[in-house]
This record gives C-alpha cells, sequence and structure tokens, in this order.
C-alpha cells in the first residue's frame, strides 16, 4: 500500500498559486528572471483591480459622477437627453458662446488659420491673433500686459510653479479653486491654508511663518467658484503690502461679470492699479476656452520664459483666440448684457432670501443642502421640473449644495419657473 503524505492545506494552495503565477508570466518570466524571487513573495493581485473596489466606494458615498450629453449648442435652455430644459448650470454667463457673430469669428480665423495651432508657442504655434488677443485683454485688465495659456487651470498651474519653490511659503484661502491648490502643491513651496475669507487668520499665520521662508505668495478666487461670494481683496492686499508678499488672484468667475466695464472684481472692489497678478479663463463669461494672466510686463515676461504648462504645450486654436478677441468687443458695446444678468441674479436672490441661500453678488447662487444623497434627489426633482440645476458634493465641496448659475439670457418667464420650482421641491 502506498501511503499520501498529508499535505496541509496551505502549502498546496500557496504552491497552486504560485503554479498559476508561473503560468500567467510565462514568457516574461523568461526575459525578466530576477523577478522569480519578487514574484514568489508577493501576493496574487491584479495592479488595477483597487479601481473597480474604488469606483464601488464612490458609488455607495453617493459621489460617483457621470457626464450628461446636451444635444446642439448651451443656452439658457438646452437640450439634454432628448428633454428640453431651463440651464442654471452654465459658466456662459453672458450667453456669448453660442453669440453668431463668435461662431462667425471662430470659422473665420479657422478659414484663415487652420484648426490648430501646430506647436507650442515658443516653436511654431504662434499667430499675430494670439498676441492681440493678449494686447486686448492687458487693455481690459488695466495692466501693462497679458499672456493667455490653452487653460485657465494650465494658467494657474504655470504660474503658481513658477512664481514659488521649495524655499517658498503659499498662503491660500481654504475653498480656493482645485487649479489654485494643485498649482500650490506642484510648487514645491509650503503650503498653508488659510480660513475662509479670514483676514485675521491670513495675518496670524503670515505672523507665525512668513518670515521663515524667502518669497511668499497669497492666492485666492476673487469670486468663489462654488459658493459664490468674493474675497476681501482691498484687505488681501493690505496684508501682502506688509508682509512683502506676491499675490495671485482668480477671476474666472468674475472676469465679464463683476465691476462697472465687467472686468472682474478687481475693478469691483476699487483695486485697480494696486500691485498684484490676475488670472481669468476665457471659457466662462467669455464663451470661448483658455486662460489668461495679467500684470507688469516683467512679470509676465518671465511667465513666458518660465511657465512649463505654457511653454511645452500647445498654443491655443485660432478657433478660440479669435472667439475670445470677439467676445471682449462684444463686452465693450453690449454692457447692457452684464446690466441685465445683474438683474437676473438680483430677481432670484430676492425671491429665494427665506431658503437659506449662499451669500452671493455673483452670478453663482448656492443653496446648502443637509447630503450629498439629499442633493441628489433635490437635483432630480428640480430635473423633472425642466430645470438643470446640478448638485455639487464633496469632494468638490465640503458640504453638499445645489448652485445655479444665472445668465444674462435667462428671461423673467425662465427665472419664475426656476424660483417656484425650487418652492416646490423644497417644500416637500
Ligand atoms: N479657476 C476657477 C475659479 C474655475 O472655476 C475654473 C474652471 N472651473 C478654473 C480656474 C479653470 O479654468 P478653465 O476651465 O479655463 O480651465
Amino acid at each position: 500500500m502506498r501511503l499520501t503524505p498529508q499535505v496541509p492545506v496551505k502549502i498546496v494552495v500557496f504552491t497552486k498559486l504560485l503554479t498559476l503565477k508561473r503560468a500567467f508570466f510565462g514568457n516574461n518570466l523568461a526575459i525578466f528572471p530576477l523577478a522569480n524571487h519578487y514574484i514568489d513573495q508577493s501576493p496574487m493581485n491584479h495592479p488595477y483591480s483597487w479601481i473597480e473596489d474604488s469606483l464601488k466606494t464612490l458609488h455607495r458615498a453617493n459621489w460617483y459622477r457621470r457626464v450628461k450629453t446636451i444635444q446642439g449648442r448651451g443656452g439658457a435652455v438646452i437640450e439634454l437627453e432628448g428633454r428640453s430644459l431651463l440651464n442654471f448650470a452654465s459658466n456662459d454667463y453672458l450667453g456669448l458662446a453660442a453669440d453668431e457673430r463668435m461662431i462667425a469669428a471662430a470659422i473665420a480665423a479657422t478659414q484663415r488659420y487652420g484648426t490648430g495651432s501646430t506647436g507650442s508657442r515658443l516653436l511654431s504655434g504662434h499667430r499675430d491673433l494670439h498676441r492681440d488677443l493678449e494686447l486686448a485683454i492687458a487693455s481690459f485688465k488695466n495692466s501693462e500686459d497679458a499672456i493667455v495659456f490653452s487653460s485657465g487651470y494650465l494658467a494657474n498651474l504655470g504660474t503658481i510653479t513658477c512664481l514659488v519653490g521649495q524655499k517658498d511659503l503659499i498662503l491660500g484661502d481654504q475653498y480656493n479653486h482645485s487649479s489654485l491648490k494643485n498649482g500650490a502643491k506642484l510648487s514645491g513651496a509650503t503650503v498653508k491654508e488659510y480660513r475662509h475669507n479670514s483676514l485675521e487668520d491670513l495675518e496670524n499665520q503670515l505672523l507665525a511663518h512668513r518670515h521663515h521662508y524667502r518669497h511668499c505668495l497669497l492666492l485666492t478666487d476673487t469670486v468663489f467658484s462654488m459658493d459664490g461670494d468674493i474675497c476681501p481683496l482691498a484687505g488681501i492686499l493690505a496684508l501682502a503690502e506688509i508682509y512683502n508678499c506676491m499675490v495671485l488672484v482668480d477671476e474666472a468667475h468674475a472676469t465679464g461679470v463683476m465691476g462697472e466695464n465687467g472686468t472682474g472684481c478687481v475693478e469691483y472692489c476699487g483695486c485697480q492699479g494696486r500691485e498684484l497678478i490676475q488670472m481669468g479663463t476665457l471659457s466662462k463669461a467669455l464663451g470661448s476656452l483658455g486662460g489668461y494672466v495679467t500684470g507688469n510686463a516683467k512679470i509676465i515676461d518671465f511667465i513666458r520664459n518660465r511657465a512649463a504648462t505654457w511653454i511645452y504645450t500647445t498654443g491655443l486654436s485660432p478657433a478660440d483666440t479669435a472667439a475670445a478677441r470677439m467676445a471682449l468687443e462684444i463686452i465693450r458695446l453690449e454692457p447692457e448684457r452684464r446690466q441685465r444678468l445683474h438683474q437676473n441674479i438680483n430677481f432670484v436672490k430676492s425671491k429665494l432670501n427665506n431658503l437659506n441661500i449662499l451669500p452671493s453678488e455673483a452670478a453663482i447662487l448656492c443653496l446648502p443642502v443637509a447630503n450629498p444623497g439629499q442633493a441628489l434627489e433635490l437635483s432630480q426633482k428640480l430635473l423633472e421640473k425642466g430645470i438643470f440645476a446640478p448638485a455639487i458634493r464633496p469632494p468638490t465641496v465640503p458640504t453638499s449644495r445645489l448652485r445655479f448659475t444665472a445668465m444674462a439670457t435667462h428671461s423673467l418667464a425662465h427665472l419664475e419657473v426656476l424660483v417656484q420650482s425650487i418652492g416646490e421641491s423644497f417644500s416637500t
């Protein structure tokens, strides 16, 4: 009789796993024999399997996102997945993205220059229309010079990383846009956040930390993108002067919207002519795509020489450049668009007064809700009533909310439907 030795189950399983691994890695092990050692010791798993688990976690927390398809042009009324909806989710505050003059400018530039700019600006990607746009932005913003990037996000990453490095300090508002926060991280500087809009906390941190660092850069949105409120700009500039700091403000949601001439919050807060760096995007009220930075000529020259996200990326397309240039012209010629936008903002604010709306002077109006689930539920209710207003949830913001953006092209009837639908959805 043959006796079979009793092999513990653990060892059997382990040996089988090893055989499986060897079968799996087959030929690769012939090429990389050193890997035998690693493979025998590491557990059997697939390098991408964690992604499925993470997606499940996102679903469970109601943090999962998906894109929604809008048919045709954007505007105050849109076709979304087969339904006609009132659009309160657009950054096209002045309704320029579908304006015939913008479209004609983009077509004309495409016919003249082609579809792509074909290279980075320092190599083959620079055209006269890029410089023309930069000079127009500098004049609009009352600054010495300007530089345009391929997006606002890239403008922030590039500017911050070339202004500060490892020996420096960045102090930023805790609610700053992702592009400011990631630019700060990427720069290698020490990054500290101050409480939202708190000059007191900013000064305390300057007192505690400023003298340990070479340069210091203060970063803030002027209009906060997920709240709609405005930074205390005059106070921030005063602190910057005292503590010898550079200041970069993000005018993404203020450009074309705030101030007597629509140039942004720097104008709105009476801070024109002060020493600071301003950035903004061409993709919101200007209805195009791209980002800009303005400041004194030396700073812009420095950015042109040092900002990796400008130097090593393809120049803005001719169509986007020409559309943004046209938007500046329309903004100058038609102040009534901006006036109409502010009438719309004030109408909605006055009607939602009793609903705990977050303080805002800009086109972004937010209603806080208890949790991500409730935000999704209310957004869905509004959708059923013909309103498109997305739920804004963590991790974009610390607490969930519904966010409505006003446009100059909303009619009074559109706004009345919005107000009534919000009233009904929040009361049930
Ligand atoms: N800053 C802020 C405050 C923004 O809201 C955005 C866009 N959401 C950006 C920068 C980035 O601009 P862009 O879309 O042009 O990349």
